[in-house]
């Protein structure tokens, strides 16, 4: 069975290096080392990764070129692990835009493709960024979202998948299994 977790990128998966709330420059940032081992024992049990970002800061305080190679640096750390993710999408423009980040790695640049929602559902606590990452994994049958925020537990009750916060998945990577059988009694 094919299965998805959708996964917050700030503060579940990495943080500022410095201790600052945001990430500023694209390469100050590292992985939280509890989310690595978090996301190893999940790859090992098949579990397939999609990021999802809200990028409010774009362009406010961050360039749109900025925000990508902060991505891309965040996958190459996690490659750097052996950890893979199927890709990561980012919101931006208030949520009309979702970013495609990579995935791959196709003539030495990192492809990245824009979908547009003039109605603004891409910023989470919408739904649109978790149905663009379902879409992209195609459709699994067990889906979870992890986040650190309300937004990323709003947005995963708003499409009924069980949300896992980051804190718990980190102190607890089998707390996955936890949500989801609690998840599927109520
Ligand atoms: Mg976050």
């Amino acid at each position: 069975m094919r299965k998805l977790a959708i996964i917050d990128i700030n503060h579940t998966v990495n943080r500022p290096s410095g201790g600052e709330t945001f990430i500023q420059n694209p390469y100050e940032q590292e992985l939280i080392p509890e989310a690595i081992a978090a996301l190893e024992s999940m790859q090992q049990d098949n579990w397939v990764f999609v990021g999802a970002s809200n990028q409010g800061g774009v362009p406010t305080w961050k360039s749109y070129e900025n925000m990508l190679l902060e991505m891309r640096y965040c996958q190459d750390m996690l490659a750097d692990h052996g950890i893979y993710f199927l890709t990561i999408l980012a919101a931006i423009a208030e949520g009309e835009k979702c970013v495609q980040i990579g995935g791959y790695w196709c003539g030495g640049l990192y492809s990245h493709q824009v979908f547009y929602d003039k109605n603004g559902n891409y910023r989470k606590p919408s739904t649109g960024m978790l149905k663009k990452a379902q879409e992209l994994a195609g459709y699994p049958q067990e889906v979870l979202m992890i986040g650190d925020r309300d937004e990323d537990c709003n947005a995963a009750r708003r499409v009924r998948i069980p949300f896992l916060h980051a804190h718990d998945w980190h102190e607890d990577p089998t707390l996955v299994q936890a949500a989801i059988q609690e998840y599927a009694r109520v």
